[in-house]
Formats: structure tokens, C-alpha cells, sequence
């Protein structure tokens, strides 16, 4: 039988959706796909021009004609893709904490989302990918071939995502980063569009007590049976 070719993975802040999606992709031969970094994007866009998050045309605006590109990396320092707005290279900084404290608000926004998510589906369909989110499994792509959805602790989450800051250099501290993804997390699943939750044939994992290889030989297995 052939391998899975569309492959959904779903589920809440660090819960290691992209250390998997980019194993998967890498082994299979496929695209990797993560979805957040065009919200992260949005918003980025939207505080750089000084405009209210709050402000939903305008918002949904700057997602309509955003010009985003996602491309192989190309500095060796720890990142997955290049993010690229209008050229210039922002992949670090849609990762600051000002952009973790209001893209979920952005993501709100319905023409945001259908903007997001009709670029997504096209990608999508193309088949070949492994796709990372909060809604792939249950709107993005309903008829992925294997969904997905990973969990952990929301201590375990928060404690891999400072690791990830300190070797980046930044010193945030863990208690401001487990209350911040609380926040994301409570916002992302309470929404009323495309709430993070599991797609009901998605296979639920929870990686608290599980390594990224141990997470990756098992969904593997599943994708290639
Ligand atoms: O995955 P990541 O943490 O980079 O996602 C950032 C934010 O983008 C999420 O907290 C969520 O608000 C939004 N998002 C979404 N739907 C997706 C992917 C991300 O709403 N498919």
C-alpha cells in the first residue's frame, strides 16, 4: 500500500506538531506545511503598521493582500524554512512574544481565516504533504489520508518552548511563557471558527511521556500502513 499523502497534524502551542511534521516530510518526501506561520505573519504585519489588533477590516485587509513566501532555509541557525514578507526575512520575528500575544486575536477573525485557509486547502490538495495546525484535520483538510492530533501537559509545553528560547539566546522567562500559551490556548479552542480540537478520526497522542522519536516511529508506522 502506498504511504498516507495528505497528513494532518493538529493540536495546542509546543506540543511538537513541527518537530514531527518535519521529520515525517523529510523521510516521505513531502512539503512541510506550517499553517501558523501565515497568522504569525498577519499579525506581524498588522502591529509593524501600527494598526489596532482589535480593528478587524483592517486586519482582514492586510491578510487579503499579504505578501508572504515561505522558502528552504537558507542560514543554518536552528530555523526549519525561510519566512519572507515582502522579501524582507521575518522569521524570527514571528516569534517575539508580541506576536504570541495577539496572533490568536487575529486568527479570530473570519476573513482572515477564509483568506488563510483557501491558500492552504490548494496547497493541500496537491497531495504529498504534511500540513501543521489548529484546524487542519477538521477544516483545512477533512479528507486528509491520517489526522493527527498531538497533546501534552501544559507544563511539558511550556517547558520545551524555553528550552527552545534559550538556545536561541532569549531569556524569557518559564512562568511568563506557560501563562501566554495558556492564553493562545484557551482563545484557540474557545473561538467560534475553526476551534483547535481533534477531527473525529483523528489519532490522539499525548507526548508528555514520549520522546520526538518515539512520537515520530509511531505516527511513521501509521502513515505507512
Ligand atoms: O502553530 P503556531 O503556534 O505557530 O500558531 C500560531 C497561532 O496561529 C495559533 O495560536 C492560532 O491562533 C493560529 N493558527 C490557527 N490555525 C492554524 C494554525 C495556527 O488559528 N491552522
Amino acid at each position: 500500500m502506498s504511504p498516507a499523502s495528505m497528513i494532518a497534524i493538529d493540536g495546542p502551542a509546543a506540543s511538537g506538531k513541527s518537530t514531527l511534521a518535519q521529520r515525517l516530510a523529510s523521510k516521505l518526501g513531502y512539503l512541510y506545511f506550517d499553517t501558523g506561520v501565515m497568522y504569525r505573519a498577519v499579525t506581524l504585519a498588522a502591529l509593524r503598521r501600527e494598526v489596532s489588533i482589535e480593528d478587524e477590516a483592517i486586519v482582514t485587509e492586510i491578510a487579503k493582500c499579504l505578501p508572504i513566501d515561505v522558502r528552504p532555509p537558507s542560514i543554518r541557525d536552528g530555523r526549519k524554512y525561510d519566512v519572507l514578507l515582502g522579501g524582507e526575512d521575518i522569521t524570527w520575528d514571528i516569534r517575539s512574544s508580541e506576536v504570541d500575544a495577539n496572533v490568536s486575536q487575529v486568527s479570530m477573525y473570519p476573513g482572515v481565516r477564509q483568506a488563510m485557509t483557501q491558500l492552504q486547502r490548494e496547497i493541500g490538495l496537491r497531495g504529498e504533504v504534511v500540513m501543521v495546525g489548529r484546524d487542519i484535520g477538521t477544516v483545512v483538510l477533512p479528507e486528509a489520508d491520517l489526522k493527527v492530533y498531538l497533546d501534552a501537559s501544559d507544563e511539558a509545553r511550556a517547558y520545551r518552548r524555553y528550552l527552545e528560547c534559550q538556545e536561541r539566546g532569549e531569556g524569557e522567562p518559564y512562568q511568563e511563557i506557560l501563562r501566554s500559551m495558556r492564553d493562545r490556548d484557551r482563545l484557540d479552542s474557545t473561538r467560534d471558527l475553526a476551534p483547535l480540537r481533534a477531527a473525529a478520526d483523528a489519532i490522539v497522542l499525548n507526548t508528555t511521556e514520549l520522546d520526538a522519536d518515539q512520537v515520530f516511529r509511531r505516527v511513521l508506522k501509521m502513515a505507512q500502513n
